[in-house]
């Protein structure tokens, strides 16, 4: 059965590279495809390479940034300490490319290194060819590819991957024991650890799935217990260089007179578990189960009662079985096929045992949500393969087998490779709104804020040097509140909140003091936000005096998730119960003009001649119907026409082919004002870059 056996060593090691060369540059050229679609649309490129296209990439790439520079400003949030940042600080140090091409190629890079393992584990078990087959399908099947393609820069280039050098050392280590394997479980463990701190979860549990082999099949091997106590060692919440300090020590230990490993072996074993209990223990653990499995809400302390951002996403959630087959294998068939095979495979091979946990995990996906399906991706891969060659054995013929292999794993890959053709992920931003960022960069200092809504954070604190109240991180209902306050109010209540907010946070980090809200009410003796507000209006003296500047970052893209932004200040504080009806938004941009009405879609039509509104059948007054665009000079022209009194008004905006229906809240809000009509107050706002797709706006108080 072993199709790639070959007679000497050098051949077999010439085979192996081979294998993986291929191996791995199939995977990259897969992750060519989305480059190669998005080569020529320049307002994808800046600084002459392709914009990343994840959101959080740009929060790291703000570490490596600073880390490079050498210097950051206190509580700007940037990442310095972390391990993605600090690699490709280094790595751009080594590598003779500019910064953006770095990070534009590094998740397929060494996402792709995902093949090596897998290969490794394949011929660990005699079975390189099952190790490359499941490699090749492994490299592009849905979630892993849409986590590591180009431009996906994140912390999940690594998290698979490093989990399944950990597995494979632990194969390895169970087919040769011999101790001196046992020292890189430990480094493996302790990489994986120090990358992504989340993988304690799935560490400890194969660890458990090691003590369990231990007792069940090789309850009198020794060596099954020796490597458990290298993986603990490689687990324990300590620097890496103590616990690979610390593996070496036990190593060199029992290496010098193996007498003292009898004795002294399980002893060692207990003072190791009770450091595990007393540096990490199973909380880290609980509180993820709580997050994703359990879900329970979390409640605020300060007695106010914030929006709760878990409630707007739609991530976590179960979810339908295809979706979870495709996601894992590229198709059901492939993933049934894999499942069963993957059975059939950890029993012909037992140490495939210690991968357990990755499908368990991926399985969890059923359940907690998309993100897990990922951690199943190899073991099915694996599977697959070992049932591909397990049926094409008794072929006689070597050529004849070779192709039908060829056949099988081309199929198997097809539905993937029909995914990466059709998943055109966007970049992040355009070039022009990072122009729009760039000269904010310029005319702004790194210690000033940005105000935006959370999902803008990243790229804003990147391409602006600037802070920001909230982040793809930082964007919990209380934090939240201020920037959804100051983008949906009134300008003169959006101008007091933001010079409020930006004080507030940032003698937030001097006393320690993140409940900003709770503090502002307590200083003024408010009694809600309202009452405050009315306090500064009728004495604007009462504001705190400006530590530095403050910027409004309006960008078009918000529109589409305006009603969203409002939910999140638009509350009771006190009163959860109290559910405010929303105030009403709606945007169109596909319309009809009928000549007599105008279809806006969802069942709303304008009725020209009556200078009404319906609804199917229900009537609503016009209130005021606005036309905006931009004359050739790009100046903006408004026309306003005034039909009642009360109703919903109407804003057309010619240059963007959209149609807003809006109440007087929205009319009214900071971002409809000054980034649709470019209206501010002078007294409140200067307006410092106003470009069709992001208009920026400095605060005068
Ligand atoms: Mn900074």
């Amino acid at each position: 059965m072993n199709f790639f056996h070959l007679k000497s060593d050098s051949t077999k090691t010439l085979t192996l590279l081979a294998l993986l060369l291929i191996a791995y540059l199939f995977s990259i050229s897969m992750r060519l495809i989305w480059v190669g679609e998005f080569q020529e649309m320049e307002q994808s490129k800046w600084n002459n390479e392709l914009m990343i296209n994840t959101n959080d990439g740009y929060w790291f790439a703000e570490g490596a940034r600073d880390i490079l520079a050498g210097s950051h400003q206190p509580n700007d949030l940037s990442p310095i300490n972390e391990p993605i940042s600090l690699l490709t600080a280094w790595l751009s140090k080594i590598i003779p490319v500019s910064f953006e091409t770095l990070i534009l190629y590094m998740p397929s890079a060494i996402g792709s290194l995902i093949v090596i393992p897998i290969i490794l584990i394949g011929r660990t078990l005699g079975q390189t060819g099952i190790g490359f087959i499941a490699a090749l399908l492994a490299s592009v099947t849905h979630s892993y590819y849409n986590r590591t393609m180009s431009g996906y820069y994140d912390t999940d280039m690594l998290t698979i991957v490093l989990p399944l050098i950990s597995i494979y050392f632990i194969i390895f280590a169970l087919t040769h024991q011999r101790n001196r394997f046992l020292i890189p479980i430990t480094i493996a463990f302790s990489m994986t650890q120090w990358w992504y701190p989340q993988s304690y979860s799935l560490n400890t549990a194969i660890l458990v799935v090691t003590i369990l082999y231990a007792l069940i099949f090789e309850r009198r091997n020794h060596y099954v217990y020796k490597i458990s106590l290298y993986i603990i060692i490689g687990i324990l919440s300590l620097p890496i260089w103590v616990k690979v300090g610390i593996a070496l020590a036990v190593f060199a230990f029992f290496h010098t007179k193996p007498s003292l490993d009898q004795k002294w072996f399980w002893a060692l074993f207990a003072a190791i578990i009770a450091l595990y209990f007393s540096t990490g223990g199973i909380d880290p653990i609980w509180g993820q189960l709580k997050a994703y499995v359990v879900r329970e809400s979390v409640s605020d302390d300060a007695g106010l009662y914030f929006y709760n951002v878990a409630q707007t996403v739609r991530e976590a959630g179960n979810i339908p079985f295809n979706v979870f087959a495709e996601r894992i294998s590229g198709h059901p068939i492939t993933f049934a096929l894999g499942l069963v095979g993957y059975i059939m495979a950890i029993i012909a091979y037992r140490p495939l045992l210690i991968t357990l946990p990755l499908v368990g995990l991926g399985f969890i996906a059923m359940n907690a949500g998309l993100r897990f399906t990922i951690y199943a991706v190899a073991p099915m891969a694996i599977g697959f393969a070992y049932l591909l060659l397990l049926i094409t054995r008794p072929i006689e013929k070597k050529w004849l087998q070779v192709i039908v292999l060829i056949v099988f794993t081309s199929t198997a890959i097809y539905p993937n490779y029909l995914h990466i053709k059709e998943y055109m992920t966007p970049t992040v931003l355009t070039a022009k709104e990072v122009t729009v960022l760039t000269k904010l960069g310029e005319i702004s200092n790194p210690e000033d804020y940005v105000i935006t809504w959370w999902d803008y954070g990243y790229p804003v604190r990147y391409y602006s040097d600037v802070k920001t109240l909230v982040d793809g991180g930082k964007h919990s209902g209380d934090v939240n509140y201020p920037a959804s306050f100051v983008l949906t109010q009134s300008q003169q209540n959006a101008a007091f909140m933001a010079r409020l907010a930006v004080e507030y946070t940032e003698q937030g980090y001097e006393n320690n003091k993140s409940a900003i809200i709770a503090e502002m009410l307590k200083t003024y003796k408010a009694e809600s936000v309202d009452d405050l507000m009315v306090n500064l209006n009728l004495d604007p003296t009462l504001l705190p005096k400006s530590s530095r500047d403050v910027y409004l970052y309006f960008p078009l893209r918000m529109m589409d998730i305006f009603p969203t932004v409002t939910l999140f200040s638009y509350l009771d504080l006190k009163n959860p119960a109290n559910v405010l009806q929303q105030p009403f938004f709606y945007m169109s941009q596909q319309f009809q003009d009928s000549g007599k009405t105008i279809e806006l879609g969802n069942g709303f039509s304008i009725i020209k001649d009556k200078n009404i509104l319906k609804l199917g059948n229900q009537e609503i007054p016009i209130k005021s119907f606005y036309q905006v665009g931009y004359d050739a000079n790009q100046k903006i022209q408004i026309e306003r026409q005034q039909f009642a009194s009360e109703g919903l008004n109407i804003i057309f905006m010619g240059s963007y082919g959209r149609f807003l229906i809006l109440d007087d809240f929205y009319l009214n809000s900071s971002y409809i004002q000054m980034f649709v009509f470019e209206q501010y107050d002078p007294k409140l706002f200067e307006p410092v870059i106003l470009d069709p797709l992001s208009k920026i706006y400095k605060l005068k108080v």
